[in-house]
Parts: C-alpha cells; sequence; structure tokens
C-alpha cells in the first residue's frame, strides 16, 4: 500500500520507466511507447512518486506503509 506521508492521499502519480520503439530519423530520433505492445511499465522504491492532493514528492519508498497502518475497523 502507498499512501501519501504529508497528508494521507492514495490519489498519488509514480514515475515509470517503459520499454519504446526508437525511431531514427536521419539526425534525429523519436520514440514510440505504444511499442512494443508488450511493453513492461517498471518502476521501484527508488522511483519518484507525487501525491496529486498536496504535491509532495518522494521516492516511492517513503510512501510505503504497511496495510496494517491504514485505518480500518475492525472485525
Ligand atoms: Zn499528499
Amino acid at each position: 500500500m502507498y499512501r501519501c506521508p504529508e497528508c494521507g492521499s492514495t490519489n498519488l502519480e509514480v514515475v515509470v520507466e517503459v520499454w519504446a520503439t526508437l525511431i531514427q530519423k536521419g539526425d534525429g530520433f523519436e520514440t514510440d511507447t505504444t511499442t512494443p505492445t508488450d511493453a513492461n511499465h517498471e518502476w521501484g522504491d527508488n522511483s519518484a512518486m507525487r501525491c496529486r492532493d498536496c504535491d509532495a514528492q518522494e521516492i516511492a519508498e517513503r510512501f510505503e506503509t504497511d496495510a496494517s497502518d491504514s485505518p480500518s475497523s475492525e472485525s
């Protein structure tokens, strides 16, 4: 579970790395992120993460919380 360390929001964004087709045209380069179609979006504990509610930005590791920390009713 990932949760904003500042405001507790789970409305988050993370920077991902994705495989893209490299298109080389003369001296220029373009990337096509729509191919390959099986491209994995990769991110980890050191990826940048941002809270959409309060704009706090840290590495993902700082946002990780133990699921047991979440306020939930005891059953
Ligand atoms: Zn926040």
